[in-house]
């Protein structure tokens, strides 16, 4: 390839709204036979909303506050969700969510905080259980009958017990379908990979058409399912949008962020689709093949 004809390759690439970090990105695409997509904020579009609540040994009101406070340190869809409901719906009134202190976030796994002097935890139930608060009967059945309807559950507790869940949930983005179906048409093999619960994971993944599901995973294991499909010989895309998932768009040969993605997601990836429209994944890999194909 000469350096003129790339060149022509990412103007191109400027027209259809993919942002090429450098020629020689293009060279990379063209061998890719897999495309990796993240569910949050990839596949779906990332606003998430609380659609229920469930509260254990305290009121849905102090649930809210509590956690929402926590959440209102942190960036991801589903603490935007939660701090954002619980500032619409407070007892105290809109904008008297609590302060936290002492905030922390534990990647893919969730967050806590000082809030009026308590520690509150928030994440996976998982997560909350390896704080010594394992879910009540009643909440775990909350979480069973949230994640088998496609939602997210996600575990609150503090003083030793877990206290609440949050039911979230998000929407398949509406050219989705359309973009894992272009991929499928360019020969490539799309796979679905998600921190979510695997029934989230299953449901969205119907939705648009992948039969490919790695749910439930931390964001090393996303790393990890990239390694080991490079290891069984596949030449691999990464496209996300989290701070979770800059590990494995490095880590793929070819690492594509959702132009409203994080700065983090951005950072790591070769290519960035400014118009955050999932179509334009086709669009990049089918203008490499073709500048390519034009210098040949
Ligand atoms: P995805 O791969 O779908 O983008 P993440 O890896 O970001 O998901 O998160 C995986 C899981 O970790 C979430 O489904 C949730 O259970 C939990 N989690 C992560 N961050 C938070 C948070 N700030 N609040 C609550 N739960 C969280
Ligand atoms: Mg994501």
């Amino acid at each position: 390839a000469t350096p003129t004809a790339l060149l022509v390759g990412t103007g191109r690439g400027a027209q259809l709204g993919i942002l090429i970090r450098g020629p020689e990105v293009l060279e990379s695409t063209r061998a890719v036979d897999t495309v990796v997509l993240d569910k949050t904020g990839t596949i779906t579009t990332g606003r998430m909303m609380l659609a229920d609540l469930t509260a254990d040994r305290t009121d849905e009101t102090t649930l809210l506050r509590l956690a929402g406070a926590v959440e209102a340190a942190s960036e991801h869809p589903i603490a935007r969700a939660v701090a954002e409901a619980a500032r619409r719906e407070g007892a105290s009134g809109p904008g008297e969510v609590p302060t936290v202190a002492s905030f922390q976030s534990d990647g893919g796994l969730g967050v806590h905080g000082v809030v009026d002097g308590t520690l509150v935890i928030v994440g996976r139930p998982s997560y909350v259980a390896e704080w010594a608060m394992p879910l009540s009967a009643r909440l775990e059945d909350a979480r069973r009958s949230a994640e088998l309807a496609g939602a997210t559950a996600v575990a609150v507790g503090w003083d030793g017990a877990a206290r609440g869940i949050l039911v979230v949930s998000d929407t398949v983005r509406p050219t989705a379908a359309e973009a894992v179906r272009r991929l499928r048409a360019l020969g490539l093999r799309p796979v679905l990979l998600t921190g979510d619960n695997e029934a989230a994971a299953r449901s969205a993944a119907t939705a648009v058409g992948i039969d490919d599901v790695v749910a439930g995973v931390l964001p090393q294991g996303k790393v990890d399912e990239i390694t080991r499909l490079q290891r069984a010989g596949r030449v691999v895309a990464m496209v996300g949008d989290g701070v979770n998932d800059a590990p494995a768009l490095v880590a793929a040969d070819l690492g594509i962020a959702m132009g409203t993605g994080t700065d983090a997601a951005i950072e790591a990836a070769d290519l960035t689709l400014v118009r955050d429209d999932v179509l334009a994944v086709a669009d990049a890999i089918r203008l490499s093949r073709r500048t390519l194909r034009i210098i040949r």
